[in-house]
């Protein structure tokens, strides 16, 4: 199947991306690994999207899903597993993408897998034992209602998940990074930071020392033709609105690279 252009990832990166190239004409495809909306989802406030404050990750990305939808934007359900380009003699460069389940051809991609949370470490994962490890409060919380837990971590995402385990669990412990996990707590939280999902495109594309695509405000990669938006890139501020921005910015880059 041949398409103009194929973003990878449906956050809101991707859905922005995928809504400016529709509007500009191209035959765009979205391929997610899980579901619509990113890691956002599982926010219960945002509280710095303009003018929409305090509305849930999950509801403004279900906004962005339907006004996607309105451009009839295409999205798939499938894990993109490799990405090849293919150049002709003619010197036209043509992508294949790779799943599972399918292969597809494009003239352009768009990187937009954002971030997935950071492992712990393999002493804490033997520390554990038998014990479950969640990197999701809001999507396994209420498995330990009123049972004792333990949140790993010390950024703003640990401070997340505390305030949510606090009204559900009997006591919610607070370890750092590398403490012992304490043995009363029968599940742990890990929120020990993110790592940017780059892993499959590693041959394709410069990445700098901690794995994020090298790419500055114009959101062009090493490859010609591939394309970086949202928090998998470098760069110093990553939220919802600069991955939007970014999204944007990939979008038309993309445009004017394929006319
Ligand atoms: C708990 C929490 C609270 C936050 N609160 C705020 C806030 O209040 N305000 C704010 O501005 N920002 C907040 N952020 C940050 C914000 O969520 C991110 O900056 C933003 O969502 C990044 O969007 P993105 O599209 O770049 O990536 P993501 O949202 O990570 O989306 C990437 C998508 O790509 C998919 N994907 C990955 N690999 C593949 C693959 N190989 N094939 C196909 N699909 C793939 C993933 O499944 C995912 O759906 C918060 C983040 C977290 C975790």
């Amino acid at each position: 199947m041949d398409y103009d252009v194929i973003i990878i990832g449906a956050g809101i990166a991707g859905l922005t991306a995928a809504i400016y190239t529709s509007r500009a004409g191209k035959n765009a495809l979205v391929l997610e690994t899980s579901a619509i909306g990113g890691q956002i989802v599982n926010a219960l406030r945002v509280e710095n999207w303009p003018g929409d404050n305090g509305i849930s990750g999950a509801d403004l990305m279900n906004k962005i899903y339907h006004h996607a939808n309105e451009f009839d934007v295409k999205i798939k359900y499938e894990e993109v597993i490799s990405v090849d380009k293919i150049d002709d003699e003619n010197g036209t460069r043509r992508f294949v993408v790779r799943t599972e389940e399918c292969e597809y051809s494009c003239g352009a991609i768009i990187i937009a897998t954002g971030a997935e949370p950071r492992r712990l470490s393999t002493k804490q994962v033997k520390d554990a034992g038998d014990r479950p490890i969640s990197y999701c409060a809001t999507c396994d919380g209420v498995l330990y209602k009123g049972k004792p837990v333990v949140v790993v971590g010390s950024g703003n995402t640990a401070k997340h998940e505390i305030e949510y385990l606090k009204d559900i669990a009997s006591r919610v412990y607070h370890i750092h990074h590398d403490d012992p996990i304490p043995k009363e707590a029968v599940a742990v939280f890990a929120a020990i930071g993110r790592v940017p999902a780059t892993e499959r495109f590693v041959d394709l594309v410069e990445l700098d020392e901690k794995g994020y695509i090298v790419a500055n405000e114009d959101c062009v990669t090493s490859c010609p033709g591939v394309f970086v938006a949202g928090d998998c890139r470098t760069k110093i501020v990553r939220q919802l609105v600069t991955a939007a921005a970014d999204g944007a910015v990939a979008a038309n880059a993309v445009v004017e690279y394929l006319n």
